[in-house]
């Protein structure tokens, strides 16, 4: 299978015993290419230090909602500087998180950290990868003050009537392992409405892992499993399945 992660957090504690080893691993478990998203300055600093350092990854910088407190004043610079390393592909990972944060006003910190990412990548040209959880509604509104911006729902949760809202607007789905999970009848209704071109997968390792290792901690390696489910539902050959998406993902982050 040919796959592309487009979505692994490896600057995750939870590698620091064996981060070399996984990611020197990843192409010959058949992962050709893997992303990692930043969640802050730091995490973004160390996602570009891996695709320095390795063929196979590529990085995008940005601050996590949950991160947005922390956010201090000339961090949009220090994320400026950082889109103009090699192989930094989007602006991520970005969005607003209302799971965690319950709070009005830490809500509406989220949502002006949000703007003026999305206003980074319409100055750089960079797509964006959006987390959303939690905060769909208002994830929609900001992202449609941006026309010009192009970007993904990464680990999708939505509605099938906001996905293809966003299908419409040209933006891509992304599903992790939640797709192979009993209760993700939500997820299959929209993968099966999804246009071939606009479908891509992901770990967001290490969390998420798909069964049968689902709880356990997860690297690209298993994303086939979340391809191989994907395929069943939309009676589509696997291999297939994973050329078709991982075309999507060099196309929407402009891989060559
Ligand atoms: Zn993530």
């Amino acid at each position: 299978m040919l796959l592309f992660d487009t979505h692994a957090h490896y600057d995750s504690t939870q590698f620091d015993e064996d981060r070399d080893a996984v990611l020197t691993a990843l192409p010959e478990a058949g992962v050709a290419l893997a992303l990692n998203p930043g969640c802050d300055i730091p995490s973004s600093r160390r996602a570009v230090e891996y695709a320095a350092k390795y063929p196979h990854m590529y990085a995008a910088v940005g601050f996590h909602p949950e991160n947005a407190d922390e956010a201090a004043e000339g961090d949009i610079e220090a994320l400026r500087a950082l889109c103009r390393e090699p192989k930094v592909v989007a602006v991520g990972e970005i969005g607003l998180d209302y799971y965690w944060v319950t709070e009005a006003d830490a809500r509406a910190r989220q949502r002006e950290l949000f703007r003026a990412q999305m206003q980074l990548a319409r100055e750089t040209g960079l797509p964006v990868i959006v987390h959303d959880r939690e905060a769909h509604a208002d994830s929609l509104d900001i992202v449609r003050e941006f026309p010009d911006v192009r970007g993904v729902f990464h680990c999708y949760s939505g509605s099938a009537e906001m996905a293809k809202i966003l299908v419409d607007m040209g933006w891509m789905i992304s599903f992790t392992g939640v797709l192979t999970f009993k209760n993700a009848r939500k997820a299959h209704e929209v993968l099966r409405m999804l246009p071939p071109d606009r479908l891509m997968f992901e770990t967001d390792a290490p969390y998420m892992a798909p069964e049968p290792h689902r709880g356990k901690r997860c690297d690209s390696r298993l994303v086939c499993h979340t391809v191989a489910r994907a395929a069943e539902l939309l009676s589509e050959d696997a291999e297939v399945l994973a050329e078709r998406t991982y075309r999507n993902a060099c196309r929407f982050f402009g891989i060559a």
